[in-house]
This record gives structure tokens, C-alpha cells and sequence, in this order.
């Protein structure tokens, strides 16, 4: 089994879309450990996505990402980090496949609904970021 980390981002928990979201990732058998809706600040914002400093879009993801509420998730399958990734769909919605959660749902390739982690480390980084080892013992 693993765990990745899962974000219902500010453009989907405004419309009112986390319910079919969530539908969608228990549809595909992924276990939901931890679930919490949370407002970044900036600063919280800028540090979850750090990776990314430094690039044209990363002032203007800082600001949407702490927009607005977001729901936070650990989630576990087998290979859910790939799993995942693919019940998301492309970062650009424009290039999602049918059937993804982005093709869906997203705006644009800012506001793309979804966040998840691409590797075993960065699941890892991202849910301390979150995640106390007490909140996941479920
Ligand atoms: N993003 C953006 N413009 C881009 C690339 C990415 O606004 O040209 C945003 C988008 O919200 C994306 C996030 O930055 O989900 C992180 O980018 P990454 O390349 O890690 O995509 P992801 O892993 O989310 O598919
Ligand atoms: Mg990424």
C-alpha cells in the first residue's frame, strides 16, 4: 500500500464540486487516512509549492492557492501515487484525458482543480507539511 497527498484546490471547493470529487476518489477504491478544509495564507501557500519558485507562474499560483478554502487529503491504494495522478489528468486541462477529474472540472491551467504529489518524496514532504502523525492514524 501507499499514501500521496491530495488537494481539492480553492477553484473546486468554490463551486461547490469537493462532493463529486471525493465520489470520484472513492469510486476508484482509494482509501481517504486524513481530510481536513483549510485557508492558506500566502506565506503557507509559497511554502507548499517552494519547488516552484522562481518560475513565471509562481506568483500568480501563490495568490489562487490562498484564494480560498482548500480540502487537503492523504489518500492510500496500491500505487496510488501514479493512481492518482491519473484520475487527475494532464496539469493543462486543454490536454486531459477524458474521464479525469481536470477534463472535468479545472478552469484553466492555474485553476485546475487538484493537486497531487509526483513522487514518493514529495508525498512525503507534502503530507508533514499537512499532516500531524497523530491525524493519520486512520
Ligand atoms: N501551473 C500554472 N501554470 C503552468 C504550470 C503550472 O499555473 O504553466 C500551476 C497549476 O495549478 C499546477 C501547479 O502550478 O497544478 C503546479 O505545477 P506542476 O507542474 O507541479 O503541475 P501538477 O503537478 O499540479 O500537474
Ligand atoms: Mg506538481
Amino acid at each position: 500500500m501507499e499514501r500521496t497527498f491530495a488537494i481539492i484546490k480553492p477553484d473546486a471547493c468554490k463551486r461547490n464540486l469537493a462532493g463529486k470529487i471525493l465520489a470520484k476518489i472513492e469510486e476508484k477504491g482509494f482509501r481517504v487516512i486524513a481530510m481536513k478544509k483549510i485557508a492558506m495564507t500566502r506565506k503557507q501557500a509559497e511554502g507548499f509549492y517552494a519547488v516552484h519558485r522562481g518560475k513565471p507562474f509562481f506568483d500568480s499560483l501563490a495568490d489562487f492557492m490562498s484564494s480560498g478554502p482548500c480540502i487537503v487529503m492523504v489518500l492510500e491504494k496500491e500505487n496510488a501515487i501514479a493512481a492518482w495522478r491519473t484520475l487527475m489528468g494532464a496539469t493543462n486541462p486543454a490536454n486531459a484525458d477524458p474521464g479525469t477529474i481536470r477534463k472535468e472540472f479545472a478552469q484553466s491551467v492555474e485553476a485546475n482543480s487538484v493537486h497531487g504529489s509526483d513522487a514518493p518524496e514529495t508525498a512525503e514532504y507534502e503530507i508533514k507539511y499537512f499532516f500531524s502523525a497523530l491525524e493519520l492514524t486512520a
